[in-house]
């Protein structure tokens, strides 16, 4: 295996690689640095995010850097101020061991009189934006006429940010001779045109293929309805109990919107976007960075620059516009080394946009099924007795306790024990989730998919019957409760609610057909009553209902099923605030006013 020592650099840059915990050079660095190390020729590296390439740049510049004069010797331009931070970090860390050796971060939105006077002191690697780079120019403190390297970073991020003009005044002002390096995850033809217009016959290297993802991220997609979107990322995180994820929405609004979304439903997420102050985003990217946030919902452009390098998962709530910017998403999980999944939750609709991205990453999305409610108890459980396992028991403050607790709890097995442990912290995602519906638009999966999906089948109106229910509107009747007082009646195990329709002083629900009988005779056993009403409940001829018509309500019958456990467990989320952690590492609590359609259409209606 290749050394950093083979590569030519020197001990005292070895010496804080070791510091690092950098042991051998990544596929770009071994590629780059004896390359800009043995030779003057601009360089032109395809390099994704997280595969090293800081370093890759970096260090052969480090081994060549002239601490005895001045001058500044290289200008690194980075598309954010988050990034260029991270470079100037990472590029300290290089030069621990380099003695009179400065690097300086130069960007917008921080006291521009403090950076002038950081560079006024001599500082030999400026990493700079290309904003407060020109300003910089322009009042003649940065002078770059003796730079010896420029290095563009994440070039086409530069490009797709609009710094076009900028780049070219920053090029203008250096010298001709310089080594020009370009990195980029993608090559869209502004960076071939900034390749071809600025170097002189580069020298091109490549990890991987050109605009290719990394061979870490597996893609996959979930095919969901409009409505369903929302429901499906959550079931994702309930699903993994330890995500700890990036969600990529388009805009700035979309990404308040479910960040707020979230935390209202207990998801311990927050929002990074261009609306939040410099101080607050600062806050949520070290919250993010340090994992106290598990979950951060991020436009594009905000999660620039971002290092976090254990990613499990990333989600496109949304497909970004520009297929080079699902690159940059997807990079940002399986990085230095480790694995991740990249997902996008896509409608029937949407799924046109898979090709096209699946030809530039060179990798197939898989069609995914949304996570069933069973799956997500079964990982939460397996999780929460993983903690109890684990758990670290303090003998000398339980001890005094354990002769009361185990009189109170005498008769009771081991078996019984374990049961009721666990029911204590496990009801409520039970409840949440025992009767959940399938998510998946199934119809809509693609070809071959559709086969393989045995979870996707959508039952039609024929197998449901419909019923009359003599209390309505005026008697504080709405879908959400209807579904709960249907729960309450305990009539079978994930029975299946069709379309509801609430009128002044009746309704009418439908059911599955097999339950007919169950259903009528659990209202009748239970003498089901609501806000003190006898609740008479009877079969009545079926309306044949056109796809919309009918649906005043709510969604599609799947839709309305989520609503149906939900509907069970918002009387016990309103008496009780959440409990703890069930996930140990985020999650809250599963119950979600969001489950109710209706109640979240209001609140939405309220807020605009
Ligand atoms: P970069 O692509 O430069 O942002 O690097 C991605 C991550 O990989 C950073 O956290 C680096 O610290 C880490 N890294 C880079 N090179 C190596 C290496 N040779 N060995 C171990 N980690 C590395």
């Amino acid at each position: 295996m290749t050394t950093f020592k083979d590569l030519g650099l020197n001990e005292n840059i070895i010496k804080a690689l070791t510091d690092l915990g950098y042991e051998n050079p990544t596929e770009i660095q071994e590629k780059a640095i004896p390359q800009v190390l043995a030779s003057k020729a601009d360089l032109k590296a395809f390099a994704q995010t997280g595969t090293g390439k800081t370093a890759a740049f970096g260090l052969p510049i480090l081994e060549q850097i002239d601490v005895n004069s001045k001058d500044t010797q290289a200008i690194i331009l980075s598309p954010t101020r988050e990034l260029a931070l991270q470079i100037a970090k990472n590029i300290e860390e290089f030069s621990k061991y380099m003695k009179g050796f400065n690097v300086a971060a130069v960007y917008g939105g921080a006291s521009i009189d403090e950076q002038v006077r950081k560079l006024k002191k001599g500082v030999h690697v400026v990493v700079g934006t290309p904003g407060r780079t020109v300003d910089l120019i322009n009042r003649k403190q940065l002078k770059l006429e003796n730079v010896k390297w420029l290095i563009l970073d994440e070039a086409d991020e530069m490009l797709n940010m609009g710094f076009k003009d900028e780049l070219d005044k920053i090029l203008a002002v250096t010298p001709k001779e310089k080594q020009t390096l370009l990195f980029s995850a993608t090559f869209p033809r502004e960076v071939e045109s900034i390749a071809k217009n600025y170097m002189h016959k580069p020298v091109e290297i490549s990890a991987g293929e050109k605009n290719k993802g990394s061979d870490q991220v597996s893609h996959q997609y979930y095919v969901v309805s409009e409505r369903n979107r929302y429901n499906a990322l959550k079931r994702i995180a309930d699903v993994n109990p330890d995500i700890y994820s990036i969600i990529f929405c388009r805009t700035r609004r979309e990404t308040q919107e479910i960040a707020d979304k979230l935390i209202k439903d207990g998801y311990n997420a927050d929002a990074l976007h261009g609306d939040l102050s410099q101080a607050q985003r600062d806050s949520v990217m070290e919250k993010f960075r340090n994992k106290t946030l598990q979950i951060l919902v991020a436009t594009d452009v905000a999660a620039r620059g971002l290092d976090v390098n254990d990613l499990t998962h990333v989600i496109n709530h949304k497909l970004p516009d520009q297929m080079e910017s699902y690159t940059h998403r997807s990079g940002r999980t399986g990085r230095a080394g480790k694995v991740g999944i990249s997902i996008a939750i896509v409608t029937s609709r949407e799924k046109g946009k898979l090709r096209p991205i699946e030809r530039l990453i060179g990798k197939q999305f898989v069609s995914t099924p949304v996570p069933t409610g069973k799956e997500i108890c079964q990982n939460q459980l397996l999780k929460l007795i993983d903690k109890v396992h684990d758990i670290k028991v303090n003998d000398t403050e339980i001890n005094d306790f354990l002769p009361s607790i185990y009189e109170k709890l005498e008769g009771l097995d081991r078996e019984e024990l374990i049961k009721r442990f666990v029911s204590l912290e496990f009801n409520t995602f039970l409840s949440y989730y025992q009767n959940a519906p399938d998510l998946n638009d199934s119809d809509q999966m693609r070809g071959s998919d559709r086969g393989s999906d045995t979870r996707g089948k959508r039952r039609d109106d024929e197998n449901m019957s419909r019923f009359f229910i003599n209390i309505g509107r005026k008697d504080n009747l709405n879908p959400a409760r209807l579904i709960g007082l249907i729960n309450d009646q305990k009539i079978a195990k994930n029975i299946e609610i069709g379309q509801i329709e609430i009128l002044d002083t009746f309704s009418f629900f439908e059911l599955d057909k097999n339950y007919q009988e169950e259903t009528i005779a659990s209202f009748k056993e239970n003498s089901a009553d609501f806000e003190g009403r006898n609740v008479n409940v009877e079969i009545t001829e079926k309306k044949r209902t056109g796809r919309s018509g009918g649906r005043r309500d709510g969604g599609s019958s799947s839709d309305r099923g989520d609503r149906r456990s939900g509907g069970g467990d918002r009387k016990r989320s309103r008496d009780r605030k959440p409990e703890g952690d069930f996930s140990g590492f985020g999650r809250k609590r599963p119950d979600s006013k969001s489950a109710f359609g209706s109640t979240e259409k209001s609140s939405k209606r309220r807020k605009r």
